[in-house]
Formats: structure tokens, C-alpha cells, sequence
């Protein structure tokens, strides 16, 4: 391996779609300089692992994968980045067969990395300071579907008791709008039909360029040729109920689809995560969703055991969530990071690790039941879908509108293409899915 024009990669994503956005940037570059991505059962030359730091689980997990693809691929060049590389390089660069560490920022220029490595083949570590660094590295890429994740934000300035993502990310800043908005174009030229907005915190967006986000969303709105946008996540307090209505009653291509992180459903715990908002303010927020949009999907982050989440507090938190009219539940047991401020907080309990799984479990069965009654609701209605790959046996899958996965009978030349659909029932074989029918 001397020569990166004809070496083959393979990409390893860990963690959440801004991730992904990046990682196929990270692949795209890579392949305009001849590094193509390896076909399926191809060995690799160069392993790229981008890496998550949210959990203790996705540190582990992120070693687990690292060690295996060094096992596999004895011979390949072993990069590590994201997060967990921000965070802890030394420890990453300790494994053995590693080759390349670099950290958040330094991302999108590991052809730069990879090219040194081949010219000297020693080990490269760098990890820039991102609590200094205020550019923003734009990212547009294609998912595996048909959805294209546009990064319109990076880094946070909340700094929750709890996290470590601005230490890992760096400080909010985003893009300008008028150059995501030539990024959505070029998306529509290019045949796509959706696009997620993705981010860290993308509420926050305007802070580098004294723009705002309910700004942006109108001028993305007006971009012809994209029928749909979703935003990925956004935290309560971010979403005002301009926004709400403007996506109720004013936009034309913002989908009724929200993620709105909670983490806990206790005013003490809230306080002490420094999180922004209080139930009451959460309540009110979903209330106003569900009013101007009954039919909205609402996705929920939330968080088992955090420190301070006494047996009374947990049953306050699991109560709260039981009465939201909300649909989904992604649910997490607390885990301690190192640095963070959480550790420090002064005579809030710890729980333990059975305690946290327990409410996880609890949790779950919840959000199971909520998504079920959701898809319930929506079945006999028609909705549309918008049609990605093509599935086995003459069907295509695809989401409605308001995020529900559908798979029906459809011959191929429908992907990426909307149809109305009515929803029939629950698929038999897989919990998420409902069937239907194009009409
Ligand atoms: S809002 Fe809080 S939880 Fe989310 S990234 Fe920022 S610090 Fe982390």
C-alpha cells in the first residue's frame, strides 16, 4: 500500500447522524482522491471509525469495534475519529494497530492524515483544542436511504451537568444561511427529496452569524424541488410556538415529526442537569404540537438513574412521561463521564446499575405501548410515503409524512418518489412497520 489512488476503504459510524453526515463527507473526499469505498466482501486498506462519546457503552463499544477491524484487517490502515477520539486519544492510540487518531475537528482532512501516513508509516495523533476552534466544517451528505442529512449547526454552549458533548464538540456555531441553502439546492439537483437538518444543538443556530433558526427554516422552505425536512432533534426550550404553528399552518415541506429530549420528568433532577426548561414548559410545548398537529410524531430522549434520581423523583419522571401524548421513547441508562460536572454535584444520590436498568426496562415497555396505540391511530388512514430502497420480494418500504416506517407492494422505479398510501395494520414480523397499500 503506497499509493492511496488504489487503495479501497471501509467506514465505521458510531453514534448520532451528525456523524453520519460528516462520515459520508469523510468518505466523499476521500473518494474524489481516489480512495474508493470497498464493495461488499472486498478487504480494506484503510478502516475509518468515527467514533461516539455520549455513553460509557459507546466508549465501549467504539474499542470493541476498533480491536475487531485491527483482528480482521491486520494489514490496513486503522483511523480513529469523533468524539470518543476527541475525548480520549491517548487511550485509543494505546490500541495496539492503530495507525491515526484525530479528533472532531480534524475530520474532514484525514486525506491530509492518510497521505502522511503512507509517505512515513508512523503513528499520527492530532487532537486540536475545540473549546477554541469556531469553524464551522460544512457536511451535506446522502444517508442509506433517501435522505440527505444537511449539518447546519456543531457544537454546544449548554454545558449540562451530565455531558461531555462540549468538551468533545467544541463551542455552537453553525453556517450561514445563505450557503445551506445552496447546499439544499444542490441537493434537489441531485435528485433528493428530503433532507434532515442535523446538528449538535441545532435550536441554538445563528450564534456565528447572528442569524435565526426560524429564519433558516423559511428559506429552506422556499427551496424548490425538496419535499420534505425534518428536524432532527430540538431541545424544548428552542422550540417556540412560532416555529410549531409556522410548521402547522406556514411551511410547505416541514413534516409534522419532532424530537424533543426530555431526560427527565422530575423539576429536581432537571435542575440538577442544568437542563434549560422545566416540565411544565415541556408539557406545554408537546401540548401545542399535538394541538395544531394531532397527527405529529414525537420522539422523546430520556434518561434512567441520573444522579439525584431518588426512588420519589423516578416515579414523578415516569409519571410525567406516562401522561405526554407523545410517541416514542429513546431511552437511556445515566452514565457517568469523566470531567463532567455531574460528578461533582454535592449529595445527589447515585443509582445503581440494576436500579438504572430496571427503569430503562420500565421505560421501555412504556414507549412500546405509546408507539403501538400511534400506529394504531394511523392505520385505515392515508398518508404519504415517501419510497426508499427496493426490499425483497417486490416491496418497498418507506416513512409517512409523520415518521412512520410502511412497507407495501410496489414495483422499483417508485423509490424516491411520494405516494399516497393507505395504512392497513401492524406487520406481524416487526414491531416498527405498519403495511399498506398505495391507492
Ligand atoms: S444541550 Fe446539553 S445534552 Fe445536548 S449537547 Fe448540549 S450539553 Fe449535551
Amino acid at each position: 500500500m503506497t499509493n492511496r489512488s488504489s487503495l479501497k476503504a471501509e467506514y465505521h459510524t458510531l453514534g448520532c447522524k451528525l456523524n453520519f453526515a460528516e462520515a459520508s463527507t469523510v468518505g466523499a473526499m476521500l473518494a474524489e482522491r481516489g480512495v474508493q469505498r470497498c464493495a461488499e466482501g472486498e478487504t480494506p486498506d484503510v478502516c475509518v471509525v468515527n467514533t461516539c462519546s455520549v455513553t460509557e457503552t459507546a466508549d465501549k463499544k467504539g474499542r470493541q469495534l476498533i480491536k475487531r477491524l485491527v483482528r480482521q484487517y491486520p494489514e490496513a490502515c486503522i483511523i480513529v475519529t469523533g468524539c470518543y477520539a476527541q475525548l480520549k486519544s491517548t487511550e485509543i492510540a494505546a490500541i495496539p494497530g492503530v495507525d491515526i487518531v484525530v479528533g472532531a475537528n480534524e475530520k474532514l482532512r484525514i486525506a491530509t492524515y492518510l497521505d502522511s501516513w503512507l509517505k512515513q508509516r508512523q503513528p499520527i495523533l492530532s487532537i486540536g483544542d475545540v473549546s477554541r476552534d469556531s469553524r464551522f466544517e460544512p457536511s451535506c451528505e446522502r444517508g442509506d436511504r433517501t435522505r440527505y442529512f444537511l449539518k447546519i449547526q456543531d457544537g454546544c454552549d449548554y454545558f449540562c451537568t451530565y455531558c461531555t458533548i462540549p468538551y468533545a464538540r467544541g463551542r455552537s456555531r453553525n453556517g450561514a444561511i445563505a450557503d445551506l441553502v445552496r447546499q439544499a439546492r444542490d441537493v434537489a439537483d441531485a435528485g433528493g427529496r428530503e433532507i434532515v437538518l442535523t446538528g449538535v444543538n441545532i435550536g441554538d443556530f445563528g450564534r456565528s452569524t447572528s442569524e435565526s433558526f426560524f429564519d433558516l427554516l423559511r428559506r429552506l422552505d422556499e427551496v424548490e424541488g425538496i419535499s420534505r425536512y425534518r428536524i432532527s432533534s430540538i431541545e424544548p426550550n428552542l422550540l417556540t410556538p412560532q416555529i410549531i404553528e409556522w410548521v402547522a399552518r406556514g411551511s410547505r415541506a416541514f413534516m409534522p415529526h419532532f424530537h424533543i429530549p426530555l431526560q427527565s420528568g422530575s423539576d429536581a433532577v432537571l435542575r440538577l442537569m442544568n437542563r434549560r426548561y422545566d416540565t411544565a414548559l415541556y408539557a406545554d410545548r408537546v401540548a401545542t404540537v399535538r394541538e395544531l398537529l394531532p397527527d405529529a410524531f414525537i420522539g422523546v430522549d430520556i434518561m434512567t438513574g441520573a444522579r439525584g434520581e431518588t426512588p420519589r423523583e423516578w416515579e414523578k419522571s415516569y409519571r410525567f412521561v406516562e401522561s405526554l401524548p407523545v410517541t416514542r421513547l429513546h431511552v437511556f441508562p445515566y452514565s457517568e463521564r469523566p470531567g463532567t460536572a455531574a460528578l461533582r454535584l454535592p449529595g445527589a444520590v447515585t443509582v445503581s446499575r440494576e436500579e438504572k436498568h430496571r427503569r430503562v426496562a420500565q421505560l421501555s415497555e412504556l414507549s412500546g405501548r405509546k408507539l403501538r396505540d400511534f400506529m394504531q391511530r394511523n392505520t385505515g388512514r392515508v398518508r404519504p410515503v415517501l419510497w426508499e430502497h427496493r426490499h425483497t420480494s417486490g416491496t418497498l418500504q418507506g416513512l409517512t409524512d409523520n415518521y412512520l416506517r410502511v412497507s407495501a407492494t410496489a414495483t422499483a422505479d417508485l423509490a424516491n418518489t411520494i405516494s399516497q398510501v393507505r395504512l392497513e395494520a401492524l406487520d406481524p414480523d416487526n414491531p416498527e412497520m405498519l403495511t399498506g397499500t398505495i391507492i
